[in-house]
């Protein structure tokens, strides 16, 4: 049985899924307005979690995360400027350029993560026409209403609202100052779509004019086109508790008169030298930053399990250094037990495995045990249940061996004997390599060393 913490009802609860075993998840995606960094990787390592976990226990996943490319303020409660727009202006790109290029950015490193990523991935821009008119039903509910700014959710319309984050409304509401905005009836109220200055970049046509929608709305309506109105798990991480999906819970519940997402789950922080990564600590790291210092997207991946997702997680060199070494040791022995000639029987480990993963995605157990395992004496029957076990961690086990640097500066030297027409060398070389037990392969532009 697998169980996760759910936030709202702050207790593990069994995971629900429709009748063809099939659970609905959505998880909030990134701000492609910069480069996403090794904390926002947490939360993607955690939504492949649950996603391979699940499917590791036999249900099928049908999981939808969006693309943030407008509306995204520079403070999550609507206030500032677009982060789009402000990209826009620091690179004199368009913000539709800006999106490409991130996104790409985006996918390129959670792809060398090995992230497992949903079926769906939707940005907030293909959606204006159902962002429209999921407004527009909330206006005719009487949840919403028009100012000269745009169209506000009014949060005294949904009494529940702060039930996430355990905050009481009415309380917060007794001792609010009055908002800069006098035309909202509280100052909790958050836009649901803005009305745009002329100058705009980003608007579209709307039943009030021309705008923009806020950013909560998008992932309400993205989730509710691609999964329906009931949602088995949402993704996210804690710091979208306080305000987007505390809005989202507002917004989707009072459009559908009933709980849309069934659990709620959050990552903890990933922490940087045991404080928050800045632009002024000069800590923000990139995948492109660990590998510029001779680690792999892959040693991150390991990283990420050696801590549960609840707990703030803090990445230090050091701590990621123990973590590759670790890996390595992992992979070492895993070749190991590949040739291994004992028998041994699995089962004990493969129960503690499952257990653990099960019970709300202990990493560090799961790991633990897999170390364990690796103890017992070499054996093919070892390494089979550790590739079992690799749906769920989605190492690579599979990597060619290094290429020694004898051989890459003979084959460099043959590439370049042979750039200069010198062919009786290239030939020379080329034979050489291939006595020492490796092979050239010619591509367009270069080559590449394979191990014979
Ligand atoms: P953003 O692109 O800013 O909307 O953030 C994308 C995701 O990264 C969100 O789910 C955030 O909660 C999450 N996130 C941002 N910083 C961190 C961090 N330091 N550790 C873990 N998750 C983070
Ligand atoms: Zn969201």
């Amino acid at each position: 049985m697998v169980k996760f913490y759910n936030s709202l009802s702050r207790r593990k609860e069994e995971v629900t899924c429709d009748e063809n075993k099939r659970v609905k998840m959505y998880s909030c995606g990134p701000t492609v307005y910069y480069y996403p960094h090794i904390g926002n990787f947490r939360a993607y390592l955690f939504m492949d979690n649950i996603r391979r976990v699940l499917k590791f226990n036999g249900f099928q996943l049908d999981g939808v995360m969006n693309i943030t490319d407008v509306g995204h303020l520079t403070s999550d409660a609507d206030e500032g400027e677009d982060k789009m727009l402000v990209a826009s202006q620091r690179e004199h790109k368009t913000p539709w350029e800006i999106a490409k290029f991130y996104t790409n950015i985006f996918m390129t490193d959670a792809k060398k993560l090995n992230i497992d990523l949903p079926e769906h991935i939707v940005p907030a821009t293909s959606v204006v026409d159902e962002m429209i008119e999921f407004v527009q039903a909330l206006l005719d509910n009487g949840y919403a209403y028009e100012t000269s700014k745009g169209i506000y959710f009014d949060i005294q319309k949904f009494p529940e609202y702060g039930r996430l984050s355990g905050m009481d409304i009415n309380e917060k509401l007794a001792g609010a100052r009055i908002d800069v905005d006098e035309e909202k009836h509280t100052p909790y109220d958050f836009v649901l779509w803005v009305k745009a200055p002329k100058q705009h970049i980003m608007q579209w046509q709307s039943p009030w004019g021309m705008g923009y929608p806020g950013w909560h709305i998008e992932c309400s309506v993205i989730g509710d086109k691609f999964l329906g109105e009931h949602i088995d798990i949402h993704t996210g991480g804690v710091d979208h508790k306080p305000v987007h999906h505390e809005n989202e819970i507002a917004q989707s519940n009072c459009r559908y008169a009933h709980e849309v997402v069934k659990t709620w789950m959050h990552v903890e922080f990933l922490q940087v030298d045991g404080g928050k990564m800045s632009k002024s600590l000069n800590n923000i790291y990139r995948i492109a930053d660990l590998e510029q210092r001779g680690f792999t997207a892959e040693d991150f991946r390991f990283f990420y399990f050696l801590a549960h997702y609840s707990k703030q997680h803090n990445f230090t060199f050091e701590a990621l250094e123990m973590a590759k070494n670790t890996l390595k040791s992992i992979k070492n022995l895993a070749k190991e037990h590949k040739n291994g000639s004992h028998s041994v029987n699995t089962s004990k480990f493969e129960e503690e495995f499952l257990q653990s993963i099960n019970d709300d995605l202990n990493m560090p157990k799961a790991i633990a045990c897999v170390q364990k395992m690796l103890k017992e004496e070499r054996s093919r029957d070892v390494y089979n249940a550790l590739m079992k076990f690799n749906q769920v961690l989605g190492l690579n086990f599979e990597e060619t061996e290094e290429i020694p640097d004898n051989i890459k500066a003979k084959a460099e030297a043959r590439w370049l004997a042979k750039q200069n027409r010198d062919f009786a060398a290239a030939d020379a070389l080329r034979n050489e390599i291939s006595s020492l037990g490796y092979e050239i392969k010619d591509a367009k532009d270069g080559y590449e060393i394979l191990k014979n």
